[in-house]
């Protein structure tokens, strides 16, 4: 086994996820770059470093989650930190559709189910896949960080407040996708609360990555900072709690 922290990101090929393994590199860690692309996952590594090595993640293919979990064994032996990043916005990509027409053709009472399952696949089950293959080394290490990458537009006392200006876009895939990820990130926190282990959300901000055509206001580096701050937590540090940059986030 390896005396440095080892952590694990998901979706890290690209995006805010890149930015937090460049992040945990500089704070000492040995970061796994998950990447469903393995070609694409080594070219990012290497961007991130000689601390960064890639490895083969679909998170929603029971194999691939499989293979990490056995491979993060064999060759670290130890796993201190998990970022559940990886996400999609949905399966379709839109050319000539704005996004008000999208949103449009995505309500609950028009969505296509299999959009709605596709979705939840990747931002809910494959989270609840990946932290159950991974627990077992999570177990072992001396204080181990579960960062789930979450964001405000599943807030749902946000979303409750006719007041709340993005109010209109709360809907049944991506929006109630990350509702549902909040509420895992809870009933982890609950059933790890004795072991030490501490489960939080992330929220970070409107962000200019690929998941939203980089329309985002915000930098990567920006986008990163709280995932890797919870991911950074002490023995006094909370669990089971939902923030972005400036705070804490209503449920
Ligand atoms: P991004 O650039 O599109 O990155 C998403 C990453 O997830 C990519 O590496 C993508 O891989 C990966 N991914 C998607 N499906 C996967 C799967 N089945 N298995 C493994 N990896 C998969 O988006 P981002 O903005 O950095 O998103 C990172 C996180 O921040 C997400 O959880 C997102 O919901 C959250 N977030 C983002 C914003 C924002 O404004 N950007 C705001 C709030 C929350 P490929 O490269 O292969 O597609």
């Amino acid at each position: 086994m390896q005396d440095k922290p080892v952590a694990l990101v998901t979706g890290a090929n690209q995006g805010i996820g890149l930015q937090i393994a460049k992040d945990l590199v500089a704070h000492g860690f040995t970061v796994l770059v998950g990447s469903r692309n393995l070609e694409r996952g080594e070219a990012a590594a290497r961007e991130v470093g000689r601390e960064a090595r890639a490895i083969q993640l679909d998170v929603t293919d029971q194999n691939s989650i499989v293979a990490a979990a056995k491979r993060i064994r064999s060759e670290l032996g130890r796993l201190d930190v998990l970022v559940n990043n990886a996400a999609i916005a949905h399966t379709r990509s839109l050319p000539g559709m704005t996004v008000a027409e999208f949103s449009k053709s995505t309500r609950p009472s028009n969505v296509s189910l299999d959009e709605v399952r596709a979705v939840f696949e990747t931002n809910v089950f494959g989270v609840v896949a990946i932290t159950q293959a991974l627990l077992p080394l999570l177990r072992e290490a001396p204080a181990a960080r579960i960062v789930n990458v979450s964001s405000g537009v599943g807030s749902l006392t946000r979303n409750s407040d006719p007041a709340y200006p993005s109010r209109s876009i709360f809907g049944p895939t991506y929006a109630a996708s990350k509702t549902a990820l909040n509420a895992m990130t809870v009933a982890m926190a609950i059933e790890l609360e004795s072991t030490g282990i501490k489960v939080n959300a992330a929220c970070p901000g409107f962000t200019k990555t690929n998941l939203n055509n980089y329309e985002g206001t915000q930098t990567v580096e920006e986008g990163a900072r709280e995932a890797v701050r919870l991911a950074l937590l002490g023995p006094d540090g909370p669990t089971g709690t939902f923030s972005n940059a400036d705070g804490p986030l209503p449920w």
